[in-house]
């Protein structure tokens, strides 16, 4: 599904006429969210435009990973973000609730244009670039900037490989398609450092994230009967975990993308304590035999057919009694 022409000529225009524009992305932003902001909001503000771009909910840090990315100056913190206004342009954010604090500026802003690739996005807002078969949100600002006429200079490339690597995990998952490849060569063309890319992203941890990869695949559990046969493999990140590796969660990510590799489950599962809200945040992943966004959304949250996610308010137990009943009854597709 590709993005009707005349939600191009809306946005088009949008952008155009706006001379303030304030970006905004999902809370606790992963790759693709952070670099659909810095691109965006570095190509705009060298054509002469007022930009800032921030999310709503704490801590207000770039994670470690992602302190290589260019424009970091754009970003300001979220009790920095104009109360109403010209132009708010959100991305990689399904539904307006997840700008966490910053939802109400959905209300308060002249203009509000959607920039997404979730298939769970809610069409909040005025104006919307929603295309569910983008690999990432990357993918839509590319084009945005063509059609605005915005050249991709090595800055902008940079932030928008980063956001390629990301979300199709280093050219591997379904969404690597062939325009992937040519959009990423079209990157790398302008001379960016891919390898540095990869290696910040992907290949550099503190040794405290090594060691709590230990202790938490130590302690995953293999449910072979779960998901209607099909298996399920999960684990917890508990609070005391993170602060005995002086970690936070946006550290912690990369841990799922271990556990989904065990061949005899077809989920998996990582329910991760959040500190700062006091709550369960929890990641799934699928295979391609069950459609883990549809259960995700249905429990509240939202993601992609095989990567989701939801929050839960629950205890461990409930919410991985929640969730084992979820995904039992969750179709199974053909692969
Ligand atoms: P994660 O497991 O955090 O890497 O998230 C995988 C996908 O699910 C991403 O596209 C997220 O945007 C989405 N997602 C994760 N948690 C939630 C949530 N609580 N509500 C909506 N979407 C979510
Ligand atoms: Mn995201
Ligand atoms: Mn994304």
């Amino acid at each position: 599904m590709s993005i009707p022409e005349r939600d191009w000529q809306t946005a088009t225009a949008l952008l155009s006429s706006s001379r303030d524009v304030v970006l905004a992305c999902h809370v606790a932003p992963d790759g693709d969210a952070l670099v659909s902001m810095l691109a965006l909001g570095a190509a705009l503000r060298r054509s002469g435009v007022r930009v800032c771009a921030s999310w709503g909910s704490s801590p207000f840090e770039v994670p470690d990973a992602y302190s290589f990315l260019p424009a970091l100056d754009l970003l300001v913190p979220t009790e920095q973000v104009p109360a109403a206004p010209e132009l708010l342009v959100t991305l990689d954010t399904g539904s307006a609730d997840r700008l966490g604090v910053l939802v109400d500026r959905v209300s308060t802003s002249a203009a509000v244009l959607v920039v997404d690739h979730h298939p769970s996005n809610t069409l909040y807002g005025t104006a919307h670039l929603v295309d569910p078969d983008a690999a990432a949100t990357a993918v839509v600002v590319a084009e945005l900037l063509d059609r605005l006429g915005l050249p991709l200079d090595p800055e902008v490339a940079t932030a928008l490989y980063t956001g390629l690597v990301t979300d199709t995990g280093s050219f591997r998952h379904a969404s690597t398609s062939a325009h992937v490849h040519e959009l990423a060569a079209r990157l790398l063309a302008t001379g960016i450092r891919h390898d540095l890319i990869s290696r910040a992203i992907y290949d550099t941890q503190s040794f405290g994230y090594v060691q709590l990869l230990g202790d938490v695949c130590a302690r995953a559990v293999l449910e072979p009967h779960a998901v209607g046969g099909l298996g399920l493999t999960w684990t917890v990140v508990e609070g005391e975990d993170l602060a005995r590796h002086g970690l936070g969660l946006a550290d912690v990510e990369g841990i799922i993308d271990v556990l989904r590799t065990a061949r005899e489950a077809e989920v998996a599962l990582v329910v991760k304590y959040d500190p700062e809200d006091s709550l369960y945040k929890v990641s799934t992943r699928s295979k391609g035999a069950v459609d883990v966004g549809e259960v995700c959304t249905a429990l509240g949250g939202g993601g992609h057919r095989f990567a989701a996610g939801f929050t839960s308010y629950d205890d461990l137990p409930t919410t991985l009694d929640i969730v084992r009943g979820a995904l039992a009854g969750a179709p199974h597709l053909p692969v």
